[in-house]
């Protein structure tokens, strides 16, 4: 999987981010390559390189600025970027995604440098092919598209959203291996009706309203048949849609084109792998909880149907299993006396007397986990964390919503409002805490630990659809990794530090699954996990 440099030459090979590997270029390469001349005398190896930029990235004061510096690395050296990702995933991950990749989104219009991604607006209806053809891959396997209209926690931000496609394929990459050549982000400009963006001089998208109803389907419809005609055989991870638009385009593609929703499906998976590995240790059925979610959006309720599928193991049926599952959104409670209420809230709402906050939905019902994906930050109040604490012995609780600003509650909170009960777990990373005496080590429940493991898996096996059940699959298998040392700790997913492995532990076990379930479309290897671990790419020249 690794490239070879003898396609290009001189300039032109330097500055491919591909190829190029700065001072690390031996003396013989730059005679042989034409580039004698064009690099100072030092011939570096790539760990005195990784030094020499990380003492850099140090010195800068900002994580937004570190945010840019590490992007522009990125667009220089593709191989000492990877390698600095992959050597320090706790240090790097923040900086490169949640949460440092909001603010980039924010302010895209003032530190956009170079393309990084392709830029499909609704001025190029009608000719998406051509504009997918100006990508100079041609054997992509990878798309991460966004239309920006739901960016984290953040809203509308239009074309600016380019920063998180960009940002999930390089966890891809850095997290499972999955090589970059192949990732391609896609930003759909479809408009924003972000008003403030709309009206600013350096916003970078087309600035007018957004495509709706018909012709919004329509450019989307256009823009798949591209991706079919242009890289047939590519996998399209739908990312970061608005909630009005996730569930039906997931639905319509999905057994059309090998296509997944992360929001929907990959935290789907993260949410039900620390569910059951809470309940792993605490010796508890998924079967005997009570579960509330506030936010009854894309996250949650994706993560309320895989818990409700996944209790089917528990010998309930779907129904009963979903009567598990509350959900609290906007308006209050989701009750069947509702009349306001979508399909996919429909399936939750069970017969109950109306409730309009959360306090006492947490009461009424006995909750013994609560799951929050409202982007409401420092909505777990106290009074709601002490609830759930008199609601049973170890509350499970999960800020899910990013960036931090828009946290539910602080791992702080959680722990000193339930006396360290808690088994807690946050969208973006909250440092360690210490309530009487003891230290906790706050878990990150972020899709990062499914995303790029099911990216691989689709690379090594091809399916030609990617079901729910390559999800649990996922779920399963995280949920087994953590020792007790480290759920003593406060950890109920294996510590960030090992994403690369647990990374890959979780890829083979979805990649067995494709080929048990009939579905991948190349012959199955002897050996399917050294065949996963072999196609993994490695950060070297
Ligand atoms: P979404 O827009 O689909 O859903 C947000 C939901 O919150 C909506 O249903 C909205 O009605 C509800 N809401 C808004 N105000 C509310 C209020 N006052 N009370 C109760 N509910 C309210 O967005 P989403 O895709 O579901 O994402 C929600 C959040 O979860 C975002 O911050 C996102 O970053 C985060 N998220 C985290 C992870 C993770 O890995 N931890 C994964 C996916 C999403």
């Amino acid at each position: 999987m690794q490239r070879t440099t003898t396609e290009k030459r001189g300039l032109d090979l330097l500055r491919d981010p591909h190829l190029n590997k700065g001072t690390a270029f031996t003396r013989e390469e730059r005679e042989e390559l034409g580039i004698l001349g064009l690099l100072p005398d030092i011939v570096s190896t790539p760990d005195m390189q990784v030094k020499r930029i990380e003492a850099h990235i140090d010195s800068l004061p900002t994580d937004l600025d570190k945010y840019v510096y590490l992007s522009d690395l990125q667009e220089r050296n593709e191989v000492i970027f990877y390698r600095i990702l992959m050597a320090n995933p706790v240090k790097y991950m923040p900086v490169v995604y949640t949460p440092t990749v909001g603010l980039a989104c924010q302010t895209f219009g003032r530190i956009y440098r170079r393309p990084k991604g392709l830029f499909v607006s609704a001025r190029h209806r009608g000719k998406i092919a051509k504009v997918l053809q100006n990508w100079e891959e041609t054997d992509v396997r990878f798309i991460v598209v966004t239309d920006g209209e739901r960016i984290l926690g953040l809203g509308d931000l239009g074309a600016q959203g380019m920063g998180i496609p960009v940002g999930k394929l390089a966890l891809y990459t850095a997290c499972a291996g999955v090589p970059p050549q192949y990732a391609l982000p896609i930003v759909l400009d479809v408009g924003t009706n972000n008003e403030e963006l709309q009206k600013d001089p350096f916003y970078i998208g087309l600035p007018q309203a957004r495509l709706t109803g018909d012709e919004y389907a329509s450019f989307i419809e256009e823009f798949v048949c591209a991706i079919e005609e242009v890289f047939p055989g590519a996998c399209i991870q739908w990312e970061d849609f608005a909630n009005h638009n996730a569930g039906e385009i997931l639905e319509r593609y999905r057994n059309r084109i090998a296509s997944f929703n992360d929001d929907i499906q990959g935290t789907a998976a993260t949410g039900v792998a620390g569910v059951i590995a809470a309940l792993r240790f605490t010796n508890r059925k998924l079967s005997d909880q009570t579960y509330l979610f506030f936010g009854a959006g894309s996250a949650g309720i994706g993560i309320a149907d895989l818990l409700s599928t996944a209790m089917l193991k528990d010998g309930l049926t779907i129904e009963e299993a979903r009567k598990r599952c509350w959900l609290v959104d906007s308006k209050g409670l989701v009750e069947s006396s509702r009349t306001d209420l979508s399909d996919s809230k429909k399936k939750f709402a069970h017969d109950f007397t109306s409730i309009d906050n959360l306090l006492d939905a947490a009461r009424e019902l006995k909750a013994t986990a609560l799951i929050g994906t409202s982007t409401i930050p420092k909505s777990f109040t106290q009074d709601v964390i002490e609830q759930m604490a008199a609601n049973t012995e170890r509350p499970i609780i999960f800020p899910y919503s990013n960036p931090t600003s828009k946290s539910e509650c602080s791992a702080e909170e959680a722990y000193t409002w339930t006396n360290g009960k808690v088994i807690f777990a946050s969208g973006s990373p909250f440092p360690p805490c210490t309530v009487n005496g003891k230290t906790f080590v706050p878990g990150q429940g972020n899709n990062v630990y499914i995303f790029p493991a099911v990216g691989l898996a689709i690379l090594a096996a091809k399916p030609t659809t990617i079901p729910d059940k390559a999800f649990s699959r996922a779920a399963r298998t995280l949920a087994k990794m953590v020792s007790q040392e480290q759920f003593d700790k406060g950890l109920i997913y294996p510590p960030m530090a090992d994403i690369r492995e647990s990374s890959i532990v979780v890829a083979i076990a979805v990649t067995e699954y494709f080929f048990e379930a009939g579905l991948a479309t190349v012959p199955k290897p002897d050996d399917v996990a050294e065949y996963v671990r072999s196609i993994s790419w490695k950060a070297e020249y």
